[in-house]
């Protein structure tokens, strides 16, 4: 049944968005890229669990930069390092997709290798202004496993 219950979930990959199972923005944990390294920010960052930390400018819907929790080993709170310091010397690509994407095609996107995280837009061409990119949310391989095999995989 397990099995059974994999295979189906495999092929709803077919049928299923990005945008189905992605965290939507309002949860995302993210940092402003003209944060201080502090004892603060490094204690809130390491709190959240999270591996990766989306760095935004100005606003939540312009991420700029993406942070690895762990580019804060060395790192010394005390001599108060600005994140853009950090984000600059390890320089991540950051990667973007569309919110109508297949998760299988996410799923062959994440396997290619490079980041297992991508920042899910859309073209917002509402409104009077020039269309522009809005932020809908993350995506990230563990949101298309576990599409997979149904259960909620419980992180340690
Ligand atoms: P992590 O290694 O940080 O736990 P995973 O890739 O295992 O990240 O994803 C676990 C869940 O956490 C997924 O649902 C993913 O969308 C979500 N997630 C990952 N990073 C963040 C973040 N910075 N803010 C909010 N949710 C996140």
């Amino acid at each position: 049944a397990d099995e059974l219950n994999m295979i189906q979930g495999a092929l709803e990959l077919r049928s299923k968005t990005v945008e189905d199972v992605m965290t939507p923005i309002h949860d995302c944990f993210m940092v402003s890229s003209d944060a201080i390294l502090d004892f603060s920010t490094m204690s809130e960052i390491m709190e959240t669990g999270y591996t990766r930390i989306p760095v935004y400018e100005q606003e939540k819907s312009n991420i700029v930069d993406i942070l690895y929790v762990k580019d804060l080993a060395f790192v010394d709170p005390d001599d108060c390092v600005p994140l853009k310091t950090i984000t600059k010397f390890y320089s991540h690509p950051l990667h973007f997709v569309f919110y109508d994407t297949r998760l299988d095609t996410m799923l062959e996107e994440f396997k290619q290798g490079k980041s297992h995280l991508a920042i899910v837009q859309k073209v917002n061409s509402e409104g009077e202004g020039d269309p522009f990119y809005e932020v809908l949310g993350l995506i990230t391989l563990e949101d298309v496993i576990e599409e997979i095999i149904k259960s909620e995989i419980l992180d340690e």
